[in-house]
């Protein structure tokens, strides 16, 4: 099923979410309807959070990107092992609709999560791949992504960003 994406300045977005304690039906149900979610949205990656679950759970695919692997991920109380390298990319967030920022971020992570099957998983990401996990690491945290800016960079993503909901109102 298709849910509705919670935007910003909504409060689920901005509190850490819980981790779950088991990879049941209901976490199954939540996953699949994750995926659909997304991919209706056409986003490479979604917590658990922007649908209003708060839980630590992401899904990831990042297939539709081109110059990406072909990658399809459901981690479950992620952490980051270890991490190395910088890497600055514009991104997009399914939470902020039209508004895309550059953020720098770890280039390689290693990341330790439960798959959908509740069984450990260590894996390594990088490149475009890490920048997602990353950026929905952050969401689970209750981190967006213009929090990862400072001072009158994070003030005019947040003017940009009022100013697209107020011409998205007035359609
Ligand atoms: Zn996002």
């Amino acid at each position: 099923m298709v849910r509705e994406i919670v935007t910003y300045p909504a409060e689920v977005l901005t509190k850490p979410t819980e981790k779950v304690d088991c990879v049941d039906r209901e976490i199954e149900r939540l996953v699949k309807d994750m995926f659909e979610t997304m991919y209706h949205a056409e986003g490479v990656g979604l917590a658990a959070n922007q649908i209003g679950v708060p839980l630590s759970v992401m899904v990831i695919d990042t297939s539709p990107k081109e110059d990406a692997p072909d990658l399809k991920l459901v981690l479950i109380n992620p952490e980051i092992v270890s991490s190395e390298g910088r890497i600055k990319y514009k991104e997009g967030c399914l939470s902020f609709p039209g508004l895309s920022v550059e953020v720098e971020r770890a280039r390689k992570v290693r990341v330790k999560a439960l798959n959908e099957h509740g069984e450990p998983v260590e894996l390594e990401l990088e490149d475009f791949p890490a920048i997602v996990f990353q950026h929905e690491l952050d969401h689970l945290q209750g981190i967006t992504f213009i929090d990862r800016l400072k001072g009158w960079r994070r003030r005019m993503a947040l003017e940009k960003y009022r100013k697209l909901q107020r011409e998205a109102q007035k359609v």
